[in-house]
């Protein structure tokens, strides 16, 4: 008997194997993948995710994979370019982008190093119950070999189909259906400085840096026309860098090394993480567009929060119930701005003259520059960047008067057609 058994090894399932072992926990991990292993996910690492990295002593193993760090970034809405540095976070100043191939096998070693017993191609065909309460699970071998095995606790950390959210019919709340279809591809041979991102009308476009000297480029366009870009999916990429500075010419001066990646399956929600003998993580428990690129970095987060919560519910600090509950109510205070933002963007919402003003007052201020791309990286907080206070003193009077004037305008007629909102992109 476990005391906690985890369904998925990637990043949330794997980080939280490795800090419960590290807790002195008897923890059994399961994925029916095989690592090292690819999955469909771009992989920037916002700074406060590669900070757990470095706090958990892996993030040397990432960069010594060759991952490299983009330091600057460049965010393009078309009218308006800015330009700049990361505001470092707990000593850490650059998206890394590595590969799910490396980030994933270095989590998963790791919690083998910790001590905790990671079974790779394995299926969790069930999730068992008895008198109300999950108390193991039944697995099947890449034999075919079924068994069973039981745990005071089955964490799923099995992904945003999660079969441990369905089985014990986990409440979702704040969902939203899919907003965008994301493409995704790499390119050898192309010059990059950092991070690059663009925001065009229902387009959004990143350009990271990632292993081996390639260059990854992503497009989100809104869900509606994934059958549509489907239909000639280079075609329709290469159109869309085009519509991002040099990029496409760019790429072109390259070779594009691997085959176009798509998904449309990009939900947004929050579930209910916890009930009697059971607990969810990263996307089981929480899934938003990747237009942001957040998911991991949240995983990593919740993982520090749910295994703190476990070792004080299992080991009798605080009732298991209590613990996790806490866990819920700080995960969404944490996670709801960076979710709305993240939906709102993903809907490609028409042009703000609120965006537009910030953006333009900010322009030639590099601090603030930086600031800015703080709050798009998670280590600037977005309550205090967005709060009324911290806007009006970057807009200024005369940007309240700009705003309210054409409010004004708005209200009392039809407004000229303008360039589109600015949309961060993963
Ligand atoms: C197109 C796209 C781009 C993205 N880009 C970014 C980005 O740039 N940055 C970012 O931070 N996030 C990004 N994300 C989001 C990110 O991929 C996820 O948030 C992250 O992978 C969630 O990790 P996880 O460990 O919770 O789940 P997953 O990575 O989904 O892992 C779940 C694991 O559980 C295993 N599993 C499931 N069911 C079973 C079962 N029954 N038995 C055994 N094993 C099982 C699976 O095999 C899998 O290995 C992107 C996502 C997509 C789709």
């Amino acid at each position: 008997v476990y005391d906690v058994i985890i369904v998925g090894a990637r990043v949330a399932g794997s980080s939280i194997a490795m800090l419960l072992a590290r807790r002195g926990l008897k923890v059994l991990c399961l994925d029916r993948a095989s690592f090292p292993s690819d999955t469909i996910s771009t992989h920037q690492d916002q700074l406060p995710g590669s900070a757990l990295l470095k706090r958990w002593g892996l993030l040397d193993r990432i960069i010594e994979a060759g991952t490299p760090a983009a330091r600057r970034l460049r965010f393009d809405t078309g009218p308006i370019v800015l330009e700049g540095a990361y505001p470092a976070f707990e000593g850490v100043d650059a998206v890394f982008s590595p590969r799910r191939t490396i980030l994933d096998k270095v989590l998963i070693d790791a919690a083998r190093r910790a001590g905790a017993e990671v079974r790779e191609r394995v299926v969790v065909e069930k999730v068992l119950a008895s008198e109300g309460k999950v108390t193991g699970v039944q697995i099947r071998s890449h034999s075919g070999v079924t068994t069973t095995e039981n745990a005071a606790l089955i964490v799923g950390a099995d992904g945003k189909h999660s079969l441990v959210a369905k089985s014990v019919g986990a409440t979702t709340y704040n969902a939203q259906p899919p907003l965008t279809a994301a493409y995704y591809t790499y390119w050898q041979g192309v010059s990059l400085s950092g991070g690059e991102i663009y925001s065009r009308a229902r387009r959004a476009i990143g350009v990271w840096p990632t292993n081996d000297s390639l260059v990854l480029t992503y497009v989100a366009v809104p869900a509606d026309e994934f059958h549509a870009f489907r239909a000639d999916i280079e075609g329709n990429f290469l159109c869309s860098l085009d519509l991002g500075g040099d990029i496409g010419e760019r790429v072109r001066s390259g070779r594009r090394v691997e085959r176009y990646y798509g998904s449309a399956d990009l939900p947004n929600f929050f579930r209910k993480p916890y009930g009697p003998g059971w607990a969810l993580t990263g996307d089981a428990g929480l899934a938003m567009d990747p237009v942001t690129g957040q998911g991991i970095a949240l995983a990593f987060r919740d993982a520090e929060l749910i295994s703190a919560a476990l070792e004080a519910g299992l080991g009798g600090r605080q009732p298991l119930d209590s613990a996790l509950a806490a866990y819920e109510k700080e995960r969404n205070r944490q996670t709801k701005p960076i979710f709305d933002f993240t939906t709102d963007l993903a809907s490609f919402p028409a042009p703000r003259i609120e965006q537009e003003v910030l953006l333009r007052s900010i322009g030639g201020r590099q601090n603030e520059i930086d600031r800015f791309f703080g709050v798009l990286t998670g280590s600037t907080p977005m309550p205090e960047y967005f709060s009324p206070g911290n806007l009006l003193s970057l807009i200024g009077f005369s940007g309240f008067l700009k705003i309210a004037g054409r409010k004004f305008r708005e209200r009392s007629g039809p407004t000229p057609e303008k360039e589109p909102a600015p949309i961060p992109v993963s």
